[in-house]
C-alpha cells in the first residue's frame, strides 16, 4: 500500500462499511433484526483489536517514545505515550457513556431511552467522535509501516459492519425512517473517512503527530473492543458460549496474520 492515496482508498473502503452495516439494517426496516453473524463478527473483531493494540501499537509506540532512551528518560516518555492512551480510552467514555445517555453496540433494543431526540442524536455524536479516531487508528498505524497498517486496518474493519448497523438500529428505534438510519450511517462513514484524511494532512505539517496520534487513538481502540465490544459479547440476554470462543479466535486470526505479513 503505497502513500497517500492508498491509505485514502482503505480509509473510504472503512467508511463503505460501515454504510453497508446501516443498509443491512435499514432494508430490513426492524432496528432488533440482528443476525447471528454480526455477533460472531463483534466477537471477532474485538479479539483482533485487543491483540493489535498490545502486539502491535503498544510496542510500536513505545519504540517511538522512548527512540534509543534507556532508563528513567525511557520511562518518562513510556509515561507520556501511555497519558496519551488514557486520554483517547477517556474521551471515548466521556462522549458514549457520560454525555449520551444511553449506547451500547448491536441492536437498539429499548427504544423507550432513545425516543428523546436529544438521546438518539447524542449517542450518535459520541459514535461518530469514535469513528472517526477509527480512521486516525488506521492512518497512523499505516504511517508507522505497511505491516502495522494493515494488522490495524483488518482489526478497524472487522466492527464496521456492525456499527453501522448500531447506529441505524439507534435511528430506527427512535421512530425514524430507514432513510435517515441509512443517512446516520453514512455520517459515520464520512467522520471515519474524515479521521484519514485529518492523520494525512497533518502529517505533512509536523513530521511527529503520528506519534501523538497513534497512542490516542490506540486508547479509543482499546475503549472500543474492551468496553463496547466484550460487553456486547457478554450481553446476559443471550447465553451463547460460542460467541465468547470466537473472541479467542480472533485474537489466533490476529496471531497468525502477524507471523505471517512480512515487515
Ligand atoms: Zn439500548
Ligand atoms: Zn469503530
Amino acid at each position: 500500500m503505497n502513500g497517500i492515496p492508498g491509505l485514502l482508498l482503505l480509509g473510504a473502503l472503512a467508511a463503505l462499511a460501515n454504510l453497508a452495516g446501516g443498509l443491512l439494517l435499514a432494508s430490513s426496516g426492524a432496528y432488533r433484526h440482528e443476525s447471528k453473524l454480526l455477533k460472531y463478527l463483534v466477537a471477532l473483531g474485538a479479539g483482533f483489536m485487543l491483540a493489535a493494540i498490545f502486539i502491535e501499537i503498544v510496542p510500536e509506540t513505545v519504540a517511538l517514545w522512548t527512540d534509543g532512551a534507556r532508563g528513567d528518560d525511557a520511562a518518562a516518555a513510556v509515561v507520556g505515550a501511555f497519558t496519551l492512551l488514557l486520554g483517547g480510552y477517556l474521551l471515548i467514555q466521556l462522549f458514549e457513556h457520560t454525555v449520551a445517555p444511553h449506547f451500547h453496540f448491536g441492536a437498539e433494543t429499548h427504544p423507550e431511552h432513545v425516543i428523546r431526540p436529544s438521546a438518539a442524536y447524542a449517542a450518535i455524536g459520541g459514535l461518530t467522535i469514535h469513528t472517526f479516531f477509527d480512521g486516525v487508528s488506521i492512518a497512523s498505524a499505516f504511517l508507522v509501516n505497511t505491516k502495522v497498517g494493515l494488522l490495524v486496518f483488518i482489526a478497524i474493519m472487522l466492527h464496521k459492519v456492525p456499527e453501522g448497523f448500531t447506529v441505524a438500529s439507534i435511528m430506527l428505534a427512535s421512530g425514524r425512517s430507514s432513510r435517515k438510519a441509512a443517512a446516520a450511517a453514512l455520517a459515520i462513514g464520512a467522520a471515519t473517512f474524515a479521521g484519514v484524511v485529518g492523520v494525512a494532512l497533518l502529517k505533512e505539517r509536523f513530521a511527529g503527530s503520528v506519534a501523538y496520534a497513534l497512542p490516542f487513538s490506540a486508547g479509543v481502540t482499546l475503549y472500543v473492543a474492551a468496553s463496547d465490544l466484550i460487553p456486547e459479547v457478554n450481553r446476559k440476554e443471550e447465553k451463547n458460549p460460542m460467541v465468547s470462543i470466537v473472541v479467542f479466535a480472533g485474537v489466533a486470526a490476529f496471531y497468525l496474520l502477524h507471523r505471517l505479513i512480512p515487515r
